[in-house]
């Protein structure tokens, strides 16, 4: 019997099975597809220091009406989406209240003030250097109020957390940034963020270090999990797996298999797409076009533009309207080239109301753990929250154990 068996190989999983290992346990780690192939997979790949503050649902009445009215490429839904989401958003809606907003931020920033620092190590073990870049994250505008707006907010995360960034004019930016087409109203470039050229691939060379170190990765379906009196098991092609311990990572699938034991976890889950483009120049950093709510990144397999969040129902076939009207619009600023490889990928943002991730025991059922809920930064967070999920099996309790902890959360 394996001592601590983890579900899900996505960043999360991964990194959760690697600082498990480095305490000494004996790890498997399980997955019904190879490590790194869903969420973790298909984001634009910033590791984001510089989100300190959670993605707040917007109050702004005219920003909802845009939304509502299908105005904004940053957010698109469908009726099915919102209705099956309704008691979730409903939560993330208080939540994002300003005063409630602040103190999920407080703790935020403690998690994403550290992850290069958390990535670090594992970067380097992996032999991974060649797919990491270390030129922050840009916000592009062509509007000049917007630009101002973020300007002030750059400073105030400067203040508060000690976020790093540079504000320039549109000019200097397009001598830093030749991909460029037109000259942009103004950029902040936060400058502490690191971005990976295949999130995929990195989250694969995470896995290969495991089992370099010893760790057994293995084929299982989570749907199978059971408890045993003296501990857990599943079932995949290669047999059964028995485990003292279990720690499910299954990213926006852990509302779903942690109903299976009783408990109702409403997720909000923001699907998002990506498509890849030959174009014929890269810009040097990933950037945000704060226009059309679409991320570019230069990627191994090209120029990478993934889409905000899309509020559909989880199984919904799809629908990448976000990923075409943006190809129809950013035009004006980048050449996106003929677009390659088809058909575009999607995946799902793991996101909780309470935007915070859930990390520690579950309550009520003996030798089972989360870690998941991540939302929009799981692959810059993944091994932060597995260093804390470590430290709380290890019986540690801090006001950070505590925030994150889902008795807390579901209180
Ligand atoms: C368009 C987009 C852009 C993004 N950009 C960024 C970014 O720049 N920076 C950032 O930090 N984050 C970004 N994110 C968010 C980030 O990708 C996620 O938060 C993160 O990947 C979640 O990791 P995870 O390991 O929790 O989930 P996943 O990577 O989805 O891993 C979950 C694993 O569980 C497995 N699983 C599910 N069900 C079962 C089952 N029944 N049995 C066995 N295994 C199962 C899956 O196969 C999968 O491997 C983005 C997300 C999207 C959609």
């Amino acid at each position: 019997m394996s001592e601590t068996l983890v579900l899900g190989a996505g960043m999360v999983g991964v990194a959760t099975a690697l600082a498990l290992q480095a305490q000494g346990h004996a790890v498997t780690l399980a997955d019904r597809k190879a490590p790194g192939r869903e969420t973790s997979f298909g984001n634009a790949g910033v590791i984001q220091v510089e989100a300190a503050e959670p993605y707040a649902m917007p109050r702004a009445p005219g920003q909802l009406l845009r939304y509502g009215m299908g105005l904004s490429n940053d957010l698109v839904w469908s009726p099915a989406g919102v209705t099956s989401m309704a008691p979730a958003l409903w939560r993330y809606w208080r939540a994002s209240a300003p005063a409630r907003h602040a103190e999920a931020a407080a703790v935020y920033a403690q998690l994403t003030g550290r992850a290069t620092v958390d990535h670090a190590p594992l970067i380097d073990a992996s032999g991974s250097e060649n797919l990491i870049s270390r030129e922050g994250l840009a916000l592009v505008f062509r509007n000049p109020a917007a630009f101002d707006a973020e300007a002030a907010n750059a400073g105030r995360l400067a203040d508060t957390y000690g976020v790093t960034s540079r504000i320039l004019g549109g000019e200097d930016w397009r001598r830093e940034e030749p991909a460029l087409r037109a000259t942009p109203a103004g950029v902040v470039h936060y400058t502490g963020s690191w971005s990976a050229s295949d999130p995929g691939a990195l989250t694969r060379a995470y896995a290969d270090l495991f089992e370099r170190r010893g760790g057994r990765v293995v084929l299982a379906d989570a749907g199978s999990l059971a408890a045993t009196g003296s501990g857990w098991r599943v079932n995949g092609p290669e047999g059964v797996i028995e485990a003292a311990q279990t720690v499910l990572c299954l990213g926006p699938w852990t509302g779903a298999a942690l109903h299976r034991f009783g408990l109702r976890v409403p997720m909000v889950l923001k699907r998002g797409y990506h498509a890849h483009y030959d174009a014929p120049l890269r810009p040097r950093r990933p950037f945000l076009d704060t226009d059309n709510g679409v991320v570019f990144s230069a990627m191994r397999d090209g120029l990478r533009m993934t889409t905000g969040a899309a509020l559909v129902a989880h199984d919904s076939p799809a629908n990448p309207r976000q990923l075409t009207r943006a190809e129809r619009q950013v035009g004006d600023l980048i050449d996106l080239g003929p677009r390659t490889g088809t058909p575009p990928w999607f995946g799902t943002r793991p996101c909780l109301p309470g935007m915070l991730p859930m990390v520690g025991p579950v309550p009520g059922q003996n030798g089972l753990w989360v870690n998941f809920g991540h939302g929009h930064q799981g692959f810059t967070l993944g091994p932060t929250t597995a260093a804390l999920l470590t430290e709380v099996m290890t019986g540690a309790r801090t006001p950070l154990h505590d925030a994150l902890a889902p008795a807390t959360q579901l209180a």
